[in-house]
């Protein structure tokens, strides 16, 4: 028999999507993988029946429906204080899961290097495989998730291509300052680097952090791509919209990694969505409240239970120590937990490139009285 290819060898399969499975066959809270309980708000879901019922049902224009990246580019323009063009800046995709892939097969040649930050969302790992490219790990401190300015510029002589950036970051929660980003762009603009962008959370930050875009920065847009989605920001993780905003120089690649991946999003969904994305400011607001008040709840659980954790800057995961319970490793004692505790968990060891095996990733977007529940069985711990 023929073999399979050998850079499948070098991943394995999404151990988030591993513990969602877990906690089903243990009936386990799954505050595993991260997705919201709530639903899109209810006038994009009736926007979405009528779009059923009237279409468009065939292929939309592959880089995206008109209406949707018109209303998309108006929409990230304000955020980011950018002049964008919906002809020009957009390419809408399947997912920002998508989204990072064609920005990697736009950018990188096999053999080319690419700067990531670890802990990492387990995908550019296979991204950048998928890609050809070699990742270049920079550790995140596991405590505070900060970085060594000086560990970042040696990465940087080794001539990457581009660096990743998921900000808000997933798993640890942190929010890039102002000046961190600045350091990066500098670094990004001496050593001739692009930068990719994950900003699905960019709506999910807490106060006093807030969110300062990497495109938005001086000099940054020509070699940044941003690439988001609209799953976080309007509860439609299903619905696979994502996007890329990038110069209509690096767009005019893309469209053509896009196409032949996967020719486009889904057509009546993009209609629908673009109800979503004409929302007032004070839905952005609303949110904002509501994951503060779901992560003070939460956090409050792992304070009342004694547990060490770093307190999230944005999106909603935490990472917590486990370090005190004897248990083999993090893999160990998330079976364990989902298991005997009946609260699911992701082993924070497959975020980080280092040996770190004394965390754990909990998600705090379910319901309060689902963030209630799991809180008290975590007292058992
Ligand atoms: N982004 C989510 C997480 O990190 C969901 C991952 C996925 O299943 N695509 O948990």
């Amino acid at each position: 028999m023929p073999t399979t290819a050998k850079r499948l060898c070098n991943f394995t399969e999404s151990v988030i999507r591993e513990m969602t499975r877990i906690a089903s066959q243990h009936g386990a809270i799954n505050l595993s993988q991260g997705f919201p309980d709530a639903d899109p708000p209810p006038q994009v879901i009736e926007a979405a029946v009528q779009a059923m019922q009237q279409g468009p049902h065939q292929y939309a224009v592959t880089w995206g429906a008109p209406n949707f990246r018109k209303a998309l580019a108006e929409k990230q323009a304000q955020w980011m204080g950018l002049d964008l063009h919906h002809d020009e800046h957009v390419v809408v995709t399947c997912g920002s899961t998508e989204a990072m892939m064609v920005a990697l097969m736009t950018v990188c040649d096999p053999g080319d290097k690419v700067i990531i930050f670890s802990p990492f969302y387990e995908n550019y790992g296979a991204d950048t495989i998928l890609s050809g490219a070699k990742p270049i790990f920079v550790p995140l401190d596991p405590t505070d998730f900060n970085f060594d300015p000086l560990v970042l510029r040696e990465a940087f002589k080794q001539k990457p291509k581009a660096l990743i950036l998921c900000n808000p970051s997933n798993p640890c929660g942190k929010v890039f300052t102002h000046e961190e980003l600045t350091l990066i762009a500098d670094l990004a603009k001496e050593f001739d680097t692009f930068v990719i962008t994950d900003e699905v959370y960019e709506h999910i930050v807490y106060p006093p952090h807030t969110h300062c875009y990497m495109a938005g920065l001086p000099e940054m847009f020509e070699r940044t791509i941003s690439c988001s989605s609209l799953s976080k920001t309007y509860n439609m993780t299903g619905w696979r919209l994502g996007y890329i905003i990038a110069s209509a120089k690096i767009i005019a690649q893309a469209r053509k990694v896009h196409d032949f991946l996967t020719v486009g999003a889904a057509a009546p969904l993009q209609e629908a969505a673009t109800v979503a994305l004409q929302l007032p400011q004070n839905y952005y607001k609303e949110m904002q409240q509501s994951y503060i008040r779901k992560r003070d709840l939460f956090l409050g659980y792992l304070d009342k239970a004694n547990l060490q954790y770093t307190s999230p800057q944005g999106a909603y995961y935490v990472m917590v120590d486990c370090s005190g319970f004897n248990a083999r490793d993090d893999v160990s004692f998330c079976h364990w937990m989902a298991k005997e505790i009946g609260v699911a968990a992701v082993p924070g060891s497959s975020f980080f490139h280092e040996p770190v095996k004394h965390l754990i990733r909990l998600h705090f977007a379910r319901d309060e009285d689902v963030l209630c529940a799991a809180g008290e069985k975590l007292q058992r711990l």
